[in-house]
């Protein structure tokens, strides 16, 4: 579905992605994983048309899509939650998620979505008259990924769904995710550096380190695998 091929993304003089290459398949959850600042949200930023790529090319569904801004990324299907959920503060829990439909017509489908995410995510039906910004994190982190869905994406873009929650909520969300995944069939690209969750939830991982993907395989093989345990699952 998805295709990076050797993509090398700068700010300004400065190298952020070096020759980076990942492939999702339909249907798949695959997890980038990093320390602090390793190109994981660039990468994500490449994907979603926000910092293009200077060189290598991504393909979605075969269609070159480096070369496209956001607005053109967007109805492809391809959305993303970024990190610090970014929900607008302001507008009830309700306009935050017609905001995410905004480019939908199908009203009937709409509504059907809205039942699913309020299915998903109960505690965002009983607030959603109230202002996004007085939610709780992991509530606003509910509300930003629901948002997403609400624009029915094919590829769901997660830029560190768990940072900053609480250990019960960060459970909640990553089963959530996994829920997206089969009952949808939304394909999910996880940036996380709670490697041990998502490698839990994945069925592939990659991970980066300065820019480069230095090793990838099945999430099970990684869990195992002594650097990635030494190095990221704290172990
Ligand atoms: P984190 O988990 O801390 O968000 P990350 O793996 O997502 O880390 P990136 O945010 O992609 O890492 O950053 C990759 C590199 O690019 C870092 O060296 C960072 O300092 C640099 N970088 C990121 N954003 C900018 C920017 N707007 N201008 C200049 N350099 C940037």
């Amino acid at each position: 579905m998805l295709k990076i091929e050797r993509i090398n993304t700068f700010y300004g003089n400065i190298q952020a992605l070096k020759d980076v290459s990942i492939e999702i398949a339909e249907g798949e959850i695959i997890t980038l994983i990093g320390a602090n600042g390793a190109g994981k949200t660039t990468t994500l930023m490449s994907v979603s048309g926000v910092v293009p790529p200077r060189s290598g090319q991504i393909l979605f569904k075969g269609q070159p899509i480096h070369n496209l801004s956001p607005d053109r990324i967007v109805p492809l299907g391809i959305c993303q939650v970024p990190e610090g959920r970014l929900i607008f503060p302001y507008m009830t829990v309700m306009e935050n998620l017609d905001m995410g439909a905004y480019l939908r017509k199908d009203k009937d489908g709409v509504k059907k979505d809205l039942e699913y995410v309020f299915d998903l995510f109960p505690i965002l039906a009983q607030r959603k008259n109230q202002a996004g910004g007085t939610l709780s994190g992991g509530e606003q982190q509910m509300l930003a990924i629901s948002r997403a869905l609400m624009a029915r994406p094919k590829l769901l873009l997660l830029d560190e769904p768990s940072l900053g929650l609480a250990p019960l909520i960060i459970k909640q969300i990553f089963e959530i995710i996994q829920k997206i995944n089969t009952e949808n069939n939304t394909t999910v690209f996880l940036v996380e550096q709670n490697a041990n969750q998502a490698l839990k939830v994945a069925h592939r991982g990659y991970v980066m380190e300065n820019g480069t993907i230095t090793l990838s395989d099945s999430a099970r093989a990684l869990m195992n695998n002594e650097d990635v345990k030494r190095a990221y699952l704290g172990l």
